[in-house]
This record gives structure tokens, sequence and C-alpha cells, in this order.
């Protein structure tokens, strides 16, 4: 029997470890607050055997980072791993009261010139989430924030991978000043409405489908998806979270949990599991070339140049 080979456009593999029980306070550290202690090198290489067994049936998974220090951590973890493609940003959550942007920024800079990063594909996950910045302040500072990860992507010509919690109009508006980035970006775990698609793709942008697809009350979704073009979907976990209705006896969403949002996008597209599959490889190939040219066998979508090489 041929088995099903999937990847997966968005996972946090470091946080599956943790809810899997190896390594203790990943989440703390990645946000800067303490140090992910208790991690030996027995749990971690004991982590990186783990992952390795829970990715075997996939081709490839982007890794995505929340921060610099997050950053130093998944890089360790799972840079022996040539299924994994690593995404390096700042996630809007890690602005707070008292957040040093200058230096931060000046830290990041630092590490994309410090690491040759074989495996880095796109820069994210970076955005807005009003529902975690309340205040004025926190808005503007997250704001502050995404427009400099946008300008780090054109410079380094490579996509962006956005997280956007109720604030659609001001990233939408923010992307508009950036015609360098339009079609050169992927809206993660996209949720909104047919109006906020149609804005995404005016712009060119790309939309990734989760396990939020497989719940109820997602009417608003569906009419989007059913109205999407194919070549404008991808597909993700963001395991550990976003465990699929149909897997919900486990807490935990796992990597393969994947098939469960692709038989659902496939019952909403009226077409075979197989076709969402390959769309949503053929996307990411498109929007994250590294991808196909560190993995010389993605048939069927090779072009004809490269089959003579
Ligand atoms: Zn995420």
């Amino acid at each position: 029997m041929t088995r099903t080979i999937l990847h997966d456009t968005h996972i946090h593999l470091e946080l599956l470890l943790e809810k899997l029980g190896y390594g203790q306070n990943f989440r703390k550290y990645i946000f800067g607050e303490g140090n992910p202690e208790g991690n030996n090198l027995t749990i971690i290489s004991e982590g990186s055997a783990k992952i390795s067994e829970l990715l075997v049936n996939h081709q490839f998974v982007i890794q995505s980072t929340v921060s610099t220090s997050n950053f130093y951590l998944v890089w360790q973890l799972f840079k022996s791993n040539p299924k994994v493609f690593f995404l390096l940003g700042s996630h809007p959550e890690i602005v707070k009261h008292g957040f040093d942007m200058d230096a931060y920024i000046l830290e990041q800079s630092k590490l994309l010139e410090l690491i040759d990063i074989k495996n880095l594909c796109g820069i994210g996950e970076v955005g807005l989430d009003y529902h975690i910045a309340k205040s004025d302040e926190l808005i503007k500072l997250q704001k502050v924030l995404f427009i400099s990860q946008i300008e780090v992507a054109i410079k380094l010509d490579l996509p962006l991978v956005i997280h956007c919690r109720d604030a659609f109009d001001d990233l939408i508006e923010i992307l508009k000043n950036y015609p360098a980035i339009w079609g050169k970006f992927l809206i993660h775990c996209f949720t909104g409405n047919k109006q906020n698609l149609q804005a995404i793709l005016a712009l060119n942008g790309f939309i990734a489908l989760g396990g939020i697809i497989t719940y109820s009350n997602t009417t608003e979704l569906i009419e989007a998806v059913k109205y999407c073009p194919m070549s404008n979907i991808m597909i993700e976990t963001d395991a550990p979270f976003l465990v699929p209705l149909a897997n919900r006896e486990n807490k935990v969403c796992l990597p393969v949990y994947i098939e469960s949002t692709v038989s659902k996008i496939a019952e909403i597209k009226n077409l075979q599991s197989q076709d969402i599959l390959d769309f949503s490889k053929h996307n990411a190939i498109q929007l994250f070339p590294l991808i196909e040219e560190n993995f010389g066998n993605l048939q069927p979508y090779l072009t004809e140049e490269k089959i003579n090489e």
C-alpha cells in the first residue's frame, strides 16, 4: 500500500515536544521569561528522535518561529532534520509593556548576519494580534515590529508568514504600502470571511487552512474557502494547537492529524484529498522556492529544465 505523503506549512515542533513531555518551559523561554531549564541533552536528543518518528510520512514541514530566543532553540533541536524548514520572525505576542524594540531589532539583525541558515525559507510568524494587544501603546508597538519584519523580508527577498487576529483591516492597510511583498505572503491559520479573502487575493496573497475549518460555526470561513481558488490555498496544523474535530480524543494536535483538515477541505471543494495535498504542495513550493531546491524529487511539479539538469 502506498502511504500518503504529507506536508505541513505551519507547525511548532518544540511546543509539540513540550506537550508530549520532552523538555520544559519552552514556551516561557520563547517569550523571554526564563530558561528552558531541566532540558538536558538526553531529553533534547530523544525529543528530536521523537519528531523524526512523528514526521515519518511527511515530506517537509515549515517550523514557525516567534522570537529570536525561540529561533535559537528550534535551530538547535531540529537543524539536523532535513524535512524541517525554518521561519525566522517575531510574533506580535512578544510585544509587551516596556518592550525594548531597538535592542530586539538589533539582536535579530545580528542573528540574521551570523547564522548561515541552510533551511531558512521565510520570515515569520509576524503580524498583528489585537486580542493580545488591548492598549493603544501595545498596538502601536505591534505595528512597528510588524513593519520592521516586512522590511527584513523584502531586504532578504524571503516570503512572509503572517499571524493575524482581530486586526484584519489594519493588517491589509499596512500590506498595501509594501508592493514588494504582494504575492509573497501567506496568512497562516486563516479564519476570516469572504471579504477578508478578497482583500488578500487582491494582493495576490496565500492562505493556509488548519484544524479550525473542521469545527462547527465556521459558515463564513467555509464560504470564503469555497470562493478561494485552489492556487492560493495551503494546509497546516499549527500543532500542537488546534486539534481537528475528528481527533478531539487527544488534547495535543499531532502532525498526522493534517489528514482530517485535508479531508474537510476536499469535501468543501468537491475534490479528492490527494488533489488538496498536491495543490498545497505546489503552492508551498511556489511561495517557498527553497523547499524545491532542497528536495529535488518533488514530482510532478519539476520543470523541464530541472529534469534535464
Ligand atoms: Zn503558529
